[in-house]
């Protein structure tokens, strides 16, 4: 999903007014950006942002954020928040391992993961998003009762994550190894341009949600 170099990107990102620059001045006061104080959800490794962009569109009592650290491929979703304007979603332009400056203990509502780089070398795993590294950093900010859900097509990726659950001290609440499939949790899913691509090629996805 990597653009790279793509003249002007990083200074788009600067002047856009859906990305929000300093997030970290925000922190705990993240209802003053959206002027309410309706639940906040973020999508870690938004990529282009189609998922969230739809989500918005359907739930404006939500307040969105998407988090994608390549400013390349985060001015992908800016050319279409241009197109169709959401005021219930913004952006930041940050890597995850830094969540924790920018969102208060219990500040998040729930946690989108989808399609995460699978990183698939050993010892490269504590860079997956649904590694219990970053689980222990979702922990901060989700609030006590909040959900993480996270869908991909790759299985290795998906049985680590299962496995990482135990250990990280998170339960699964709904797990299915073919989401499209799945008439309970299939219903209202939005597809995200990942998905979208992996399935049309036939391969089943995954997807859990899971608590503490
Ligand atoms: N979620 C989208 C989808 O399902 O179509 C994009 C999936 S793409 C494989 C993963 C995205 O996550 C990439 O755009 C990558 O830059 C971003 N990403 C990976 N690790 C990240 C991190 N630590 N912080 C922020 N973004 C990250």
């Amino acid at each position: 999903m990597r653009l790279r170099n793509i003249p002007g990107a990083q200074e788009a990102i600067r002047e856009s007014e859906f990305v929000i620059e300093n997030a970290q001045e925000k922190k705990g006061n993240w209802s003053s950006v959206f002027g309410n104080t309706n639940p906040i959800r973020i999508e870690v490794g938004m990529g282009k942002g189609k998922f969230l962009m739809e989500l918005a569109g359907k739930n404006p009592e939500v307040n969105y954020i998407g988090i994608e650290r390549y400013s390349s491929v985060l001015l992908r979703a800016l050319q279409k928040m241009e197109e169709e304007q959401r005021s219930n979603l913004k952006f930041l332009c940050i890597d995850a391992k830094e969540l924790e400056d920018v969102f208060s203990p219990g500040e998040v509502d729930k946690i989108y993961l989808n399609f995460s780089d699978p990183w698939p070398k050993d010892r490269h795993a504590k860079r997956r998003l649904p590694s219990r590294e970053f689980l222990a950093r979702f922990d901060k900010i989700l609030k006590k009762d909040g959900r993480i859900e996270f869908k991909t097509d790759n299985r290795g990726l998906f049985d680590f994550a299962v496995e990482e659950l135990e250990p990280a001290g998170w339960k699964a609440e709904k797990i299915t190894y073919d989401l499209h499939h799945d008439a309970e949790m299939a219903e209202g899913n939005i597809m995200t341009e990942y998905e979208e691509k992996f399935s049309a090629l036939g391969n089943p996805i995954c997807k859990y949600i899971i608590y503490r």
